[in-house]
C-alpha cells in the first residue's frame, strides 16, 4: 500500500495550487477550502469549476487542463463518481500532487472500495503523491497553506502533525492554538490508497522544518516497513504516537471507522517499541512530549537537579523520578558550597533545593543556574508558585538567560493560573516547557532522555544461526504428506533442526518398541500420547510423567485406552517416549508465535507453568528478533527476577533463553507456513533450555509451493 515517497516537497511547498470543485456555494467543503486556501496562501490558488468563470473573484477554469501554468498540486472535492476522472485527467497533466477529500470509498462499503481500488491504481500508474481519499486536507505553515476543509488555522511551530482521524485534527488544532503550539506541516491521512504513515515518516524524517513527529493512528498498514523505517528515522526526528484502539472494544470500534484491520494491541505494542516510537495514551502526553522534544537539548545523562520554592511540590517531583526513568542527582561539591554561601539557614542545599516560600527572583534564579551548572546534572526542573516576590514573568525572563547560558535540559514548572499564562508564553517562545503539574514535567524529561536512548541504540542484525536444512525439510515434506495441518511433538525434530534443544525421545507404535526405547532413554521416562486430535494432551490423561523403564509396557497400554475413550475415532500417531527433564529445578516458560495481519509473526514469551493462565505474564516482539530484543523480552516480564535466581532457585541461563528465541524467529521467518506455535513448556534451567512440548498450525497450501 505505502508508496516510497521520499520528495513530497511539493505537496507541502507547492506554488500553484488548484481546486477542483471549488465553489462559492454556502456551507459546501468546496467553499471551505477556496475560502481557507484564498485567505493566506503565499502562493497562487486556482479554482476549477467547470459551471463558474469566477470563484471568491479569482479567474475559474473548466478543468485542470485549461489552465495555462503548470499545477504543483490539486485539491479534489468533486462527487465521488467524478474524483477518479479528476484524478486521471491530474495524472495525465503532469499534476504529482493530489489531495483527494471527496469521502465515499472504502469507508463506505464495497462500492467505495472498488473506487477506491481504481483510485490506487492512478495513483501507482502515475506516481502521484496522493493524499486521501476521505481525508480533511493538509496544512503547511511555512507558506500558509491551509489546503483542508476545518475552521481552525494553525500557528507556525516545529511539529509535523499525521493523523487518521480527520476529526481530531480540527479538534487539536484549536486546542493547540489556545496554548501556543505551532506547526509545521499537518495531514489528513484518510483511507491512505497511497500515501501512507510510513510515507509521511520519511518525508519528515531529517526534515530541516520538523524536530518532532506526531501521529495519531488507529492501524499501520505495513508493520515491517513500519518498523523499518521507524528505527532509520528515529535516529534524527523523535516519533511519538497515539495509537488507539488498545482494548478489543476499542479495535472494533475501529475497523468499523476506517476500514482498517487492526491488528492485535500485543503486535502493535511491540512493533511500536521496536519502531523506536513513543507511545502515548492522550492528546496532553502527546504534546507535552511533542514540546520538550522540539524545545529542548537531550539531557547528558539521567540525573535529574531540581530547584523548588515549595516543598510539596519538589517532593511529588522527586517521587515521580523512578518510573520515568530517572534519578536525582547528587550535587558536587562546588555546588553545594555555592549554594550554602547565599541560601538562607533554613533552606536545603541538598537535591530537591528548597530555597523556600519567602524566595525573591533573585535567590530563585541563582539556585537554578548553580544547578544547570552542576557537571553531574542532566537536567534541571525548576518548580515554584507565585508569589508577591516572584512574579511568574520575570522568572520567565529570567529561566530564559539562564537556559541559553548553559544549553542544558530545562524544564518549568510555574504552577498557578492568571499571569501563568504569559509567562508559559515567554518561556514556549524559548522552547522551555512549562507545566502546571511537577509529574508531567517529571514525565516529560523522563520521554526526553528515553529518546535519546533509543536515538543512541544502534541497530542489530538478527542473528543467521546454522541450521540443518535438510532435516527440516525432510519434516516438512512427512507434514505434506499428511492430511492434518495441525502437528504435535511428532514435529519437534524440527526444532531440534534449528538448533533448540529438545530432549531424548522416540515415537513409538506399540508396548515392546516403548520398553526399548526407554531402555536407551533412561531409568525413568515420560510418555505422551501422539495425536493430532488431543491438543491438550494432560487433560485427559494422556501424560505420564517419571515412568520407571519397568512400568513403560502398562502405561503405554493405558495410554491407548485413555485416548479411544476420549475420542473413538482419533487419529493416534503412537506414544513418544521421552526423556525426562529436571523441570522442578528450572522455570516453565511458554514461547510461541502468532501472525498478526499487519506485523507478520509475533513471538510470545511467558512464564509458563501451573501460574500462567493467572498471572498472564508475557512480552512480545515482532519477528525477526535481535539477540537485544531477545533480552528486552525477558526483562519485561514480571517474573525476569525469577529467571535472575529467587527464593534459593538458582539463575537460569539468560543467554540460551535468548538464543532459543532468536531461533525460533529465524524459523518462523524461515517458514512462513507456520501459521502459529506453541512451545509450552520449554524448560529453562542453569544449563540451557528445552523444549518438551510442542504444537503448531501449518497453511497447507503455502507448504505446497
Ligand atoms: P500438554 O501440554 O499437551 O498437556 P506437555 O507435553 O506439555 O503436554 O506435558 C504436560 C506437562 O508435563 C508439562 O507442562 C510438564 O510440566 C510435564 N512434562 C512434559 N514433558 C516432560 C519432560 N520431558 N520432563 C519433565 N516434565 C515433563
Ligand atoms: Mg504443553
Amino acid at each position: 500500500m505505502s508508496v516510497d515517497k521520499n520528495n513530497l516537497k511539493n505537496l507541502f511547498f507547492p506554488n500553484k495550487v488548484a481546486v477542483v470543485g471549488a465553489t462559492e456555494r454556502d456551507g459546501s467543503v468546496g467553499l471551505a477550502i477556496t475560502k481557507n486556501l484564498s485567505d493566506k496562501f503565499d502562493g497562487e490558488v486556482v479554482p476549477v469549476n467547470p459551471n463558474r468563470d469566477e470563484v471568491l473573484g479569482m479567474k475559474a477554469y473548466p478543468d485542470i487542463t485549461s489552465f495555462p501554468g503548470e499545477i504543483d498540486l490539486a485539491v479534489v472535492v468533486v462527487p465521488p463518481k467524478i474524483a477518479n476522472q479528476t484524478v486521471k485527467e491530474a495524472g495525465e497533466n503532469g499534476v504529482k500532487n493530489v489531495i483527494v477529500i471527496t469521502a465515499g470509498y472504502g469507508e463506505s462499503g464495497s462500492e467505495g472500495l472498488k473506487r477506491e481500488k481504481e483510485l490506487q491504481e492512478s495513483a501507482e500508474k502515475y506516481d502521484l503523491n496522493l493524499v486521501g481519499p476521505n481525508s480533511l486536507g493538509v496544512i503547511s505553515t511555512p507558506v500558509n497553506l491551509n489546503a483542508t476543509f476545518g475552521p481552525e488555522e494553525a500557528l507556525p511551530g516545529s511539529i509535523s502533525f499525521m493523523s487518521q482521524s480527520g476529526a481530531l485534527i480540527t479538534a487539536v488544532l484549536s486546542w493547540a492554538e489556545d496554548r501556543g503550539i505551532g506547526f509545521h506541516n499537518i495531514v489528513s491521512l484518510g483511507n491512505e490508497a497511497a500515501l501512507d504513515e510510513t510515507s509521511f515518516l520519511k518525508a519528515w524524517s531529517g526534515d530541516e522544518g520538523t524536530d518532532v513527529i506526531i501521529a495519531y493512528l488507529e492501524g499501520i498498514g505495513d508493520g515491517q516497513e513500519f518498523i523499518s523505517t521507524g528505527r532509520e528515522v528515529t535516529e534524527s526526528t523523535p516519533i511519538v504516537v497515539i495509537k488507539s484502539g488498545r482494548t478489543e472494544e476499542g479495535a472494533k470500534a475501529v475497523s468499523s471507522h476506517t476500514g482498517t484491520l487492526a491488528g492485535s494491541e500485543s503486535a502493535y505494542e511491540a512493533g511500536l517499541e521496536q519502531a523506536g516510537v513513543i507511545r502515548v495514551d492522550n492528546i496532553g502526553d502527546l504534546f507535552d512530549y511533542a514540546e520538550i522534544l522540539s524545545g529542548q537539548p537531550l539531557p547528558e545523562n539521567d540525573k535529574v537537579g531540581i530547584v523548588t520554592n515549595a516543598g510539596g511540590p519538589g517532593i511529588m517531583a522527586t517521587d515521580t523520578l523512578g518510573v520515568a526513568g530517572l534519578s536525582l542527582a547528587s550535587f558536587e561539591d562546588e555546588t553545594l558550597s555555592k549554594l550554602g554561601d547565599f541560601l538562607p539557614e533554613e533552606a536545603n542545599i541538598y537535591n530537591p533545593i528548597d530555597v523556600l516560600g519567602d524566595s525573591d527572583l533573585d535567590r530563585f534564579k541563582k539556585a537554578v543556574d548553580i544547578a544547570m551548572g552542576d557537571s553531574q546534572v542532566g537536567s534541571v526542573i525548576a518548580i515554584s508558585y507565585p508569589s508577591a516576590i516572584l512574579g511568574p514573568n520575570d522568572l520567565a525572563e529570567e529561566l530564559v538567560k539562564i537556559q541559553n547560558d548553559h544549553e542544558k535540559t530545562l524544564v518549568s514548572c510555574i504552577m498557578g493560573g492568571g499571569e501563568v499564562n504569559s509567562a508559559e508564553s515567554i518561556l514556549r517562545e524559548e522552547g522551555i516547557p512549562n507545566y502546571f503539574d511537577p509529574e508531567r514535567a517529571v514525565k516529560s524529561v523522563g520521554i526526553l532522555n528515553k529518546y535519546k536512548q533509543i536515538k543512541e541504540r544502534e541497530y542489530q542484525e538478527p542473528a543467521d544461526f546454522w541450521v540443518n536444512r535438510s532435516r527440516a525439510n525432510e519434516i516438512l515434506a512427512q507434514v505434506r504428506a499428511r492430511t492434518d495441518n495441525r502437528l504435535g511433538v511428532e514435529a519437534m525434530g524440527l526444532l531440534e533442526a534449528y538448533g533448540i534443544p529438545i530432549p531424548d525421545s522416540e515415537i513409538v507404535g506399540g508396548p515392546d518398541q516403548a520398553e526399548e526405547a526407554a531402555k536407551e532413554i533412561g531409568d525413568e521416562v515420560v510418555l505422551k500420547i501422539v495425536s493430532p486430535d488431543i491438543l491438550h494432551k494432560s487433560d485427559i490423561g494422556g501424560v505420564k510423567v517419571g515412568v520407571p523403564v519397568e512400568k513403560v509396557r502398562d502405561e503405554y497400554e493405558d495410554l491407548i485406552v485413555r485416548a479411544r475413550n476420549y475420542q473413538p475415532d482419533a487419529t493416534l500417531l503412537g506414544v513418544q517416549v521421552q526423556e525426562m527433564v529436571d523441570a522442578e529445578s528450572g522455570v516453565e516458560t511458554i514461547l510461541g508465535m502468532n501472525k498478526d495481519p499487519q506485523f507478520g509473526p509475533v513471538i510470545m514469551l511467558g512464564l509458563g507453568g501451573i501460574f500462567v493462565e493467572v498471572l498472564e505474564d508475557t512480552s512480545f516482539r515482532v519477528a525477526p528478533i535481535s539477540e537485544r530484543e531477545g533480552r528486552q523480552m525477558i526483562n519485561e516480564l514480571e517474573s525476569a527476577p525469577i529467571f535472575r535466581g529467587a527464593r534459593g532457585k538458582e539463575a537460569v541461563n539468560i543467554d540460551k533463553v535468548v538464543e532459543t528465541i532468536q531461533r525460533l524467529s529465524q524459523m518462523v521467518m524461515d517458514i512462513p507456513a507456520i501459521l502459529e506455535l506453541d512451545i509450552n513448556p520449554c524448560v529453562a534451567t542453569s544449563e540451557g533450555v528445552k523444549a518438551v512440548d510442542l504444537r503448531l498450525t501449518v497453511d497447507e497450501d503455502k507448504l505446497r509451493i
